[in-house]
């Protein structure tokens, strides 16, 4: 029987994972499947692949998952939202899923489409919250489902109790794990799985970690997903600007100085924003997973990146 990361997870040992996106155009594929040529000897416990908000992307996204399942050895798992769908279609999708032989799916509500903080409009036969759809996975089949966390909280929870509250009714529902938004503090992600333990939910929370290298983007994305960015952080990107090599060391030590903590800290695992690309994340994971072979030698086997495959500070940026 196929495992799902629910298997995975209750193993114990940490996950890493990376995320890629659908790319629009064919410069796009190639870069992408290059990075997913250099990730995949690195036995990396799942790649996740983004659901985007509308029209030919969401096909591109059922595509690249289909492919993934079909021409590598990666665990994908299919992003799906409740973004203008009706639960027919929902459930078409997931099918689709079913039929390409994945078995795990991250369930999100997603945002309006056009103005992620424009007023939430749900599809008249469809769903209002990511819990619903949860629901639905597991009923159609017999999927491991993961939902997102917020170490910030959802930008449009009025607090911390509702945002805690509905947080937990996701998981009650059938959540097996939770996926966080990128946070670039590592006290907001203990906060925050500190606030879930307390209401009495032990669903695994799996950090993002997004490699900051780039101060132009990083603000735009974080200013998008509502993460606040530290000012020292800030401070040494800005420094950096007309220098990529230099921002690139900057996000890499930063993103792994959060990734060691956060496993020190016991967290189930590392999600690494990929954007397409291979380098910074590698960089990272190599470093994390030698960091933690000084303090934990028992994680060396199933991920460790192989030693030909150097990955080079200063080459292609993100
Ligand atoms: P929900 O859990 O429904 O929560 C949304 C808001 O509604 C929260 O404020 C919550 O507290 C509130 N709420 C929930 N239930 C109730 C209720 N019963 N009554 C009242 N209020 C309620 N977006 C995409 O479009 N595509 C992607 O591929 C994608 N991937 C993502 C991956 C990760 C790891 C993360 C963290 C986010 C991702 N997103 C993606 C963004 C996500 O769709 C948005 O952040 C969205 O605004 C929230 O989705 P959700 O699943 O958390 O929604």
């Amino acid at each position: 029987m196929t495992t799902t990361l629910r298997d995975v997870l209750a193993a114990g040992a940490p996950s890493f994972s990376f995320e890629f996106f659908p790319p629009k155009t064919e410069v796009g594929t190639r870069t992408l499947w290059e990075a997913i040529r250099r990730i995949e000897p690195c036995a990396p416990s799942f790649v996740s692949v983004t659901y985007g908000a509308g029209g030919s992307s969401r096909e591109r996204t059922v595509e690249l998952t289909k492919r993934i399942v079909a021409e590598t050895t990666l665990r994908p798992v299919a992003h799906l939202t409740a973004v203008d769908h009706s639960v027919a279609e929902l459930r078409q999708i997931i099918g689709q899923y079913a039929d390409a032989g994945v078995r795990d799916v991250l369930v999100l509500r997603g945002d309006p489409p056009g103005d992620p903080r424009g007023t939430w409009t749900p599809h008249p036969d469809g769903f209002r919250h990511a819990h619903e759809l949860v629901t639905l996975v597991r009923e159609v089949g017999d999927f491991s489902v993961g939902v997102a966390a917020f170490p910030e909280r959802h930008p449009r929870s009025p607090d911390w109790d509702s945002d805690i509250r509905h947080f937990v009714a996701k998981c009650r529902a059938g959540a097996d794990y939770a996926i966080t938004q990128m946070f670039f503090q590592v006290e907001d992600y203990l906060r925050l799985r500190d606030r879930v333990a307390a209401a009495g939910c032990d669903t695994p929370v799996i950090p993002e970690i997004m490699p900051a290298t780039d101060v132009r983007q990083i603000r735009r994305f974080a200013e998008l997903s509502n993460a606040s960015f530290p000012h020292e952080l800030a401070r040494r990107l800005e420094a950096a600007r007309d220098n990529p090599a230099e921002g690139h060391r900057v996000g890499v030590d930063h993103a792994t100085a959060m990734a060691d903590r956060l496993l020190a800290e016991g967290a189930p695992g590392l999600h690494y924003i990929t954007l397409n690309r291979s380098t910074a994340t590698l960089e990272i994971h190599r470093d994390v997973l030698s960091n933690a072979l000084r303090t934990t030698p028992k994680t060396r086997s199933a991920h460790a990146v192989p030693a030909h495959r150097s990955v080079h500070p200063g080459g292609n940026l993100l």
